[in-house]
């Protein structure tokens, strides 16, 4: 367990944080459930959190796939303000329309808020036995730009474009954030991973930025890997990396094979940090529409980001006790969702998480 909470610390807490650190109680953190699974997982994390008596007064903000009445908007000024304003906030799954319909709600936060590193740890879970025992990754994904930049148009009919846009900035930014994560946690090797064989302009700037980062971290190894055989590498043999950075797509898909190799969708936590020191967390997986409303969700990745969260506030041995009540009620293996094998609903599951504390 020590070496789980090494990797849920994140660095660089905001000014906003430090200042929440100091005032100690209450925390104000911003809350948006988001939909589907969402508002159960979340209130698992509320339970959770009160059990282990953390003080922590939540800005509930509803964005999700309802428009808000007042504003016939799907997004207000106000729910963004809670976020700068707290410096910190926990995130639900919010479904986005496939191929049509208005722009991913997530996109739009991680622009809005600045969120340029996405920081997605991915560990095999003591007591819970997959085919890898010794998954230990960091991904870590641009989170601005890429194909994700949402510029995208009918050429002629038949013929659509979308543009991948990289920018210099952004790529030392996320860059810079990967290799000073790896030096400040213990970590050796930093892996680019990337299709820069193909993409030569886009791809090409984002390793350029990773070698100059690189130089200024002689003691971390630096590696380049095409994306392609990332994949084959991961599912061979996880072991062979450490931290790895890449562009937004890449990022998404990776981590997703990550989640895969430990047991699921379900455990894997995340934390997007923003300029300024802004941590908004939220787990790695969507919104789960086919088993919503049915207490069947899995709620340890939410859960496990709402554990970043606790770290990024400096709020150690709070986040210690919620995390290590989480590990060790899967290790034991009575309560389980359905999607580790078990058959607990998420009530069931919170409620030994909080026997646990
Ligand atoms: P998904 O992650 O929602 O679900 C994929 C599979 O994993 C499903 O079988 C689901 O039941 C399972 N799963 C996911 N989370 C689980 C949990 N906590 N417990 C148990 N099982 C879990 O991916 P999807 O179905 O491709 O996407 C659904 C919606 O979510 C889409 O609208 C998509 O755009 C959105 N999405 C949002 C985010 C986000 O908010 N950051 C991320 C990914 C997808």
């Amino acid at each position: 367990l020590g070496r789980a909470s090494q990797i849920f610390s994140l660095e660089n807490p905001s000014s906003a944080a430090r200042a929440f650190c100091s005032v100690s109680t209450p925390i104000r953190a911003t809350l948006f459930p988001g939909d589907g699974i969402g508002p159960e997982i979340a209130e698992s994390v509320k339970q959770v959190f009160k059990a282990a008596d953390i003080q922590i007064e939540w800005e509930e903000h509803y964005v999700g796939d309802q428009i808000d009445p007042r504003t016939q908007s799907f997004l207000t000024w106000e729910s963004l303000e809670s976020v700068r304003r707290n410096g910190v906030g926990l995130k639900g799954p919010m479904a986005t329309p496939i191929g049509k319909g208005h722009r991913s709600l997530n996109l739009t936060l991680r622009k809005e808020l600045n969120l340029y590193a996405n920081v997605r740890p991915c560990y095999s879970l003591p007591g819970y036995k997959t085919r890898y025992d010794n998954v230990n990754l960091i991904t870590i994904r641009e989170n601005t730009e890429g194909e994700y930049s949402g510029l995208e148009h009918q050429v002629v009919r038949g013929v659509v474009e979308s543009l991948k846009i990289i920018t210099r900035q952004a790529s030392l930014r996320v860059a810079e954030y990967a290799f000073h994560y790896a030096k400040t946690h213990g970590r050796e090797r930093v892996s680019a991973i990337h299709k820069a064989n193909i993409m030569q302009k886009t791809d090409g700037l984002f390793l350029k930025c990773c070698r100059e980062v690189a130089e200024k971290y002689p003691e971390i190894t630096y590696e380049e890997v095409v994306i392609d055989n990332c994949c084959m590498m991961l599912v061979k043999n996880p072991a062979l990396f450490d931290v790895l950075v890449m562009p937004n797509l890449y990022g998404d898909i990776i981590s997703d094979l990550c989640a895969g190799l430990i047991g699921g969708l379900g455990l894997t936590p995340s934390c997007n940090i923003g300029e300024g020191g802004i941590a908004l967390a939220e787990a790695v997986h969507g919104s789960a529409p086919d088993i919503a409303g049915k207490n069947l969700a899995n709620p340890t990745a939410l859960l496990l980001s709402a554990v970043t969260m606790l770290r990024h506030l400096k709020l150690q041995d709070k986040a210690d006790k919620i995390q290590d009540a989480i590990l060790n009620t899967i290790a034991e293996g009575k309560y389980r969702t359905a999607d580790l094998g078990g058959s607990s609903t998420t009530t069931d599951f919170t409620k030994a998480i909080c026997d646990h504390l």
